[in-house]
């Protein structure tokens, strides 16, 4: 007989979004394993009422202190025990507390690093979905983790499959033995299009991915490009390879997350139907592997696979978070901050598609490298990019 595995206490940062649904339905196919203890939202205080009354949370946290009261009442009109929160300084709070030993990192954009650096300074495991803390502080997210000793488990499809590939050779060896890694990209819902024809196309034909469902925000990066370029300096700072040995490969049936090249001329590859559950039952369940409500890949009935080059004439955000990474210091940070400055912009149908990185390449080259060595002036820097972009949109 095996003995039960412990339970672990789960939070969920940002439980109202796509990676949010996706946690809270791998973890309550596992009563025995996993209490989400912690729900955080940013602003949908209604969903996340809802959420709590179907997952009955300890702690229930809004962002938005304007929303305090309406969390507040609303657990209490639906009969529920959970305690209501509210602000950054809370979730700060609850990340490093004693009621979590896992945090779920799914705030989407860089008001997540805060409660990111919090659960690392306190040790926690972390499922890291919140990209953009790795790419504004990369290194001090990791160093605090390392210090700390907490784990960071990639929730990022890629990062997963890396990962789990990793884990295939002497996981002390940190770098050593790979040659390469190859980071898959789907190519996003403009694939095979020119720059002229990217004109004009609408926030409603990039949001729609042909082949992952996600947040507003991650599918125009995944439409533009930049999210692979966040996940190329995302993968520079988990697995601490350098930018020259990590390749983009465009895949677009999105069945192959990316692969390892190993000094010995083996390659591994992580292969699974699009769907994160399988990612964060990995984390949620490492080194176990657990039951994620996905069925395997039938390679039959899927056919083929395809491989490409980027085109990066047509989407110049991937070369762009190569020059920032490759610039070090503040530069990913100021790329980040412009980037979700733009796309917010886009989004709400102010500015259009092509401005996204002529907008970013505006504050890169306008903006000056600095030592990224503390967190006030990361945050200094993510400030300034953010007033530059918002003046440039103005301007337009
Ligand atoms: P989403 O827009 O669906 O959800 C975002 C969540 O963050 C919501 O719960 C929202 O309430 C919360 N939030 C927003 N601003 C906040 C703030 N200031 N404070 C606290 N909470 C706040 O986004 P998503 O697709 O779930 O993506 C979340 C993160 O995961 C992003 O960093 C994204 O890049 C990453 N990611 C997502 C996927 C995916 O398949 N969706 C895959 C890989 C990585
Ligand atoms: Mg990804």
């Amino acid at each position: 007989m095996h003995a039960a595995p412990a339970l672990r206490r789960v939070a969920v940062f940002g439980a109202t979004g796509s990676i949010g649904a996706s946690s809270l339905d791998v973890i309550a196919r596992h009563p025995d394993r996993f209490q989400p203890t912690v729900l955080a939202a940013g602003t949908q205080v209604d969903a996340l009422i809802a959420l709590c009354r179907a997952h009955r949370p300890l702690h229930a946290v809004i962002a938005d202190e304007a929303l305090y009261a309406r969390l507040r009442d609303g657990l209490r009109e639906a009969g529920l025990d959970t305690a209501a929160h509210a602000g950054s300084a809370a979730l700060d709070a609850l990340a490093a507390g004693d009621d979590c030993d896992t945090v779920i990192a799914a705030i989407v954009g860089a008001a997540g690093l805060s409660s990111t650096l919090a659960a690392a300074a306190a040790g926690k495991r972390i499922l890291l979905a919140n990209k953009e803390s790795l790419v504004l502080a990369g290194e001090l997210l990791m160093h605090t983790a390392q210090q700390a000793g907490a784990e960071i488990i990639p929730i990022d499809s890629e990062h997963s499959a890396i990962f789990q590939c990793l884990r295939s050779r002497d996981a002390s060896l940190e770098g050593a033995g790979v040659r390469r890694i190859l980071l898959t990209a789907s190519g996003g819902p403009f694939r095979g299009r020119s720059r002229a024809e990217l004109e004009q196309v609408t926030p409603a034909q990039a949001v729609a991915h042909p082949k992952w469902s996600m947040g507003p925000k991650i599918s125009v990066d995944s439409a533009t490009l930049m999210n692979k370029g966040l996940e190329v300096i995302e993968a520079h700072h988990l697995f601490n390879v350098p930018a020259a040995r990590i390749e983009v490969l465009v895949h677009p049936q999105s069945l192959v997350h990316s692969l390892v090249e190993f000094i010995d001329g083996s390659t591994l590859a992580q292969m699974g139907l699009p769907d994160m559950r399988t990612t964060l039952a990995v984390g949620l369940g490492w080194p176990q592997r657990i039951d994620a409500g996905v069925s395997g890949l039938d390679l039959l009935l899927q056919g083929r696979l395809d491989f490409e080059a980027p085109d990066t004439d047509a989407f110049p955000c991937l070369a762009l978070a190569w020059q920032a990474m490759q610039a070090g210091g503040t530069a990913a940070a100021v790329l980040n901050a412009a980037n979700e400055e733009a796309v917010s912009a886009f989004l709400q149908g102010r500015i259009g598609f092509l401005t996204i990185p002529a907008l970013v390449d505006n504050a890169l080259s306008t903006l000056p490298v600095e030592p990224a060595d503390t967190l006030d002036g990361l945050l200094a820097a993510d400030q300034r990019a953010r007033l530059l972009t918002r003046t440039a949109i103005e301007a337009l």
